[in-house]
């Protein structure tokens, strides 16, 4: 018997341990179904989401361009233009002695109209009105409004070149000092093309600043169109390349390119742009050259435009914050000056506000009518 015991005590610790594993095992499963199982569905969408491309949101319907001008209209005839001020006091006055014309032509000057149209406008409307006076408001405002067209040109051409062969896209490319909206008026034109039916590409060329990339892309996207952009600081007349490249391959009907604009030296400058240029001439031609100029900066703004306007062939002009300027006159003198037709304005900062330019719908405007 004793030589028993060692056995019996084996198999009883044989028993202890199988019946703590039991228990163990028994308590586990008890466990399970107390485990948190929505905090586990949770989790895990959650780490796949962040690996998914963005949510697809469907394309913002972009206004059509008729309907921009009208807004322009308003906003000129209830802004604090001061050339819409000058006009309105002058048809306001009592009579037309010198010192209404003096403080006419001050007005005007103030309002950017610049020296050499300030003087036309003077010497055209003294003519005119010193014979018929501003006793008969109608056919003074008449007046008014036909001098003024006229100092508007126009006659000029202000529709874009988008004209392309199958296969090969029509380009903009847009330029101008940082700041004066140039990104902004890509984003705001690739809209304005997209409402009148046309596919579009941006390419995102100012690789100069940090964000001038991801903002065109939320432009873009945000209208159902494409950017190319490149890494912070390549080479952006490659991303223009690779934007035309990618243009063509998609059949696109015009690709956009934005560019920076640092005006380091004007040598620099037209290394820069002329590359740019060059390069995406390598497979398309380039049909409009778009100026961006901040109608709110006035005769510096005009300086440095002219600045850009002798390194690269502009074709047209962009007028950005005519809202927030109480300075209508710089649509006469920043085309007069640089030879070029203003063809696009902005009106705003929200996404629809670029109107393509209406010269009689401006002087309409400004005259409040
Ligand atoms: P960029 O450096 O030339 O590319 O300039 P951005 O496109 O970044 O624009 C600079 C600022 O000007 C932004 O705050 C824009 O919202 C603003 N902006 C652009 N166009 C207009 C416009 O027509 N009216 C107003 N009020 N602001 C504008």
């Amino acid at each position: 018997m004793t030589s028993l015991l060692p056995l019996w005590i084996a198999i009883a610790a044989v028993v202890v341990v199988a019946v703590v594993v039991v228990a163990i095992l028994a308590s586990r499963k008890g466990r399970a179904p107390v485990l948190p199982e929505p905090a586990v569905a949770e989790v895990v969408p959650a780490a796949e989401a962040s690996v998914q491309p963005p949510e697809e949101v469907a394309p913002e319907a972009p206004e059509q361009p008729a309907s921009r001008m009208v807004r322009l209209r308003r906003r000129l005839a209830s802004s604090q233009n001061g050339l819409a001020r000058a006009l309105a006091d002058l048809l306001s006055a009592d009579k037309l002695d010198a010192a209404t014309w003096d403080g006419f032509e001050t007005t005007l000057l103030a309002a950017d109209l610049g020296v050499g149209p300030t003087t036309e406008l003077v010497q055209a409307l003294r003519a005119k009105l010193g014979v018929e006076g501003i006793s008969d408001p109608v056919k003074a405002r008449q007046i008014l409004h036909d001098e003024l067209l006229a100092l508007t040109d126009p006659g000029l051409d202000r529709s874009l070149n988008l004209e392309h062969t199958p296969g090969v896209p029509a380009v903009v490319l847009m330029v101008g000092v940082n700041g004066t909206g140039k990104t902004t008026t890509v984003g705001k034109l690739a809209r304005l093309l997209v409402a009148q039916g046309m596919t579009v590409l941006l390419g995102a060329a100012d690789t100069f600043r940090a964000a001038a990339t991801e903002q065109l892309t939320t432009w873009g996207s945000r209208v159902g169109v494409e950017t190319v952009g490149g890494a912070e600081g390549a080479d952006p007349a490659s991303v223009a390349f690779k934007a035309i490249e990618r243009g063509i391959a998609d059949g696109t009907d015009v690709v956009i390119v934005d560019t920076a604009g640092r005006l380091h030296t004007k040598v620099g400058l037209m290394d820069e742009l002329g590359k740019v240029k060059r390069v995406i001439e390598k497979q398309a031609p380039v049909g409009e050259v778009l100026l961006v100029i901040d109608a709110t900066t006035g005769q510096n703004g005009l300086v440095q435009a002219r600045i850009f306007a002798e390194v690269v062939d502009v074709t047209g002009l962009v007028l950005t914050k005519l809202d927030g300027s109480a300075k209508g006159g710089i649509v006469v003198s920043v085309q007069r000056e640089l030879g070029v037709p203003v063809k696009l304005v902005g009106l705003g900062e929200g996404a629809d506000d670029l109107a393509p330019f209406d010269a009689d719908q401006f002087v309409t405007g400004l005259l409040g009518e």
